[in-house]
């Protein structure tokens, strides 16, 4: 079980290696590229574009060859983590693996090449795509229409409380308060906020849920809504939604359902079946699109048809009756919060998702959920009496610990992270949710094997161990990585600059 890493030799310690920057490797005429003798008449380049738009100064770029560029950024590469090197259980992330066909189908030419600007008539392959995409996510969530312009589940949040606004505003309801778990992600209070909502925490019980009661307490005519994270970030599934649903409605607000965590519920649970009137989805999470050191995601948001005036434009429509065939792009929706991103939104993200989910159907879909219950339950089995588990019961799609049962060690939760990272594992959550003293809150997703989890369980399990054995050696770690525990506190003050641009040059 002890398979501790240092065993397996440290050929990889102490070394002081360092990556210089592109600009550092630079060199005055240095190409990475080779053009055969002009031909034709030079023209200066104000002549063709216009003076406006040429600059006087040209950027400090390097000057580096071709294969400086591929070996610099290979070798940055192996310093990652990544879900292609290995469980990354990064709680609430839903860091599950990117099938490859679904790379092959964004990267189709006639989907990679589409210009944003070109017309309906010409894009609707995409735009079909795109309509398909949103009927699939409103069939799975219960929801009655979908806009997928969201560029990220934050994003997602403030469109469906800028809805939920316009919704009261237009009923000449003026409504100021959001309540929101105290188990909900960070995220909610910052939309809500943003909005210019006042925000009310509400508590959740001692088994990590949330009561009627508590919601019932804190109704009033001023409350426009509550957001609800389900599964809460406990990862507990909020098994008194429809109750808690009914009390808001009956009190003229709307609920708001942080649909991130959709992959413990895909085919199994519909929360507009649940009473949710909006809710956001994470493609890059549950619908597999690469994120997480470099996004870009998507967050489509869906919303019952009482909200459907304030989707943001434009909409993807179906032509029908005389209208003719095919599909368009329609602004008319008088009652819109707006746009909320250029042109399609990110179209890569949708054509993975809507590849991911018709190559899995429903049933594969269900299984997912399934799978990854499964486990998170299992891993958690594992680990319970070693780390200290806050909320006992069935788990979700994630689980969280505790390092209280580490207590007289010296080691935290911060250590058994970092030390993790000499096992060959990206962290897990840490200190979130902040409900939970010193969490670490694992999401292992349906893609790991049981021998995966079997992996990840026993190095959780040896550094518990190493922190009644050694805890020195975990709280020096991580001792195998290119660089050795950062101090983040002092890093935030002191910001270390190795490059100085040079002043511009002038263009030649
Ligand atoms: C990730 C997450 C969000 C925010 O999504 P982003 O795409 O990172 O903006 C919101 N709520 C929950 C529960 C999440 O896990």
């Amino acid at each position: 079980m002890s398979r501790g890493p240092e065993k397996v030799g440290n050929t990889t310690r102490g070394i002081a290696y360092e990556e210089p920057l592109l600009f550092e490797r630079s060199r005055p005429g240095r190409r990475g590229f080779a053009l055969p003798p002009l031909d034709v008449p030079e023209v200066e380049p104000e002549a063709l574009l216009g003076a406006e738009a040429c600059r006087e100064t040209i950027p400090d770029l390097p000057e580096v060859s071709e294969v400086d560029v591929v070996r610099h950024f290979t070798r940055l590469s192996t310093w990652n983590a990544a879900v292609d090197l290995g469980l990354y259980p990064l709680g609430s992330c839903t860091m599950k693996y990117n099938p490859r066909q679904n790379e092959a189908a964004a990267a189709l030419p006639g989907f990679a090449g589409a210009h944003p600007l070109a017309p309906a008539s010409l894009s609707q392959g995409i735009l079909q795509l795109m309509a398909e995409l949103e009927r699939h996510l409103a069939e799975i969530s219960g929801l009655d229409r979908v806009s997928l312009q969201p560029a990220a589940g934050a994003q997602g949040e403030l469109a469906g409380i800028m809805m939920i606004r316009a919704y009261h505003r237009h009923r000449g309801e003026s409504r100021d308060r959001v309540l929101i778990p105290d188990s909900a992600h960070g995220t909610n209070p910052a939309s809500a906020a943003l909005n210019g909502y006042r925000v009310q925490t509400l508590e959740s019980g001692p088994d990590g849920l949330l009561h009627p009661e508590t919601v019932a307490a804190a109704m009033g005519p001023d409350v426009a809504a509550l957001m609800i994270t389900n599964p809460n970030t406990l990862g507990l599934f909020e098994t008194h939604i429809e109750p808690i649903c009914e009390i808001v409605h009956t009190g003229g607000g709307l609920v708001y359902g942080d649909g991130a965590n959709l992959n413990a519920l895909l085919g199994i649970a519909r929360p507009g079946d649940l009473g949710i009137d909006v809710m956001h989805f994470n493609l890059h999470k549950t619908f597999s699109t690469p994120h997480g050191g470099g996004g870009p995601g998507a967050g489509p948001v869906g919303v019952k048809n009482i909200l459907a005036p304030y989707l943001p434009v434009p909409v993807v429509r179906e032509l029908a009756g005389d209208e003719g065939e095919g599909f368009v792009l329609d602004y008319d929706f008088p009652h819109s919060i707006g746009r909320l991103h250029a042109h399609h939104g990110n179209v890569g993200m949708m054509i993975r998702a809507w590849a991911y989910i018709r190559s899995l159907g429903a049933e594969g879909l269900r299984r997912c959920a399934e799978m990854a219950v499964l486990n998170a339950n299992y891993l958690l089995s594992r680990l319970r009496g070693t780390y200290h588990v806050p909320y006992e019961g069935r788990v979700m799609h994630e689980c969280v610990l505790s390092d209280r049962l580490l207590q007289g060690t010296g080691v935290t939760t911060l250590d058994v992270a970092k030390r993790l990272i000499d096992y060959g594992y990206h962290p897990p959550t840490i200190y979130f949710p902040l409900v939970v003293q010193g969490a670490i809150m694992i999401e292992p997703t349906e893609s790991e094997s049981l021998e995966g989890l079997d992996r990840f369980a026993e190095a959780m399990l040896a550094v518990a161990e190493e922190a009644r054995t050694d805890p020195e050696r975990v709280r020096a770690a991580p001792t195998r990585t290119r660089l050795a525990r950062l101090d983040e506190t002092r890093a935030a003050r002191r910001p270390v600059l190795r490059w100085q641009p040079a002043g511009p040059s002038k263009r030649p």
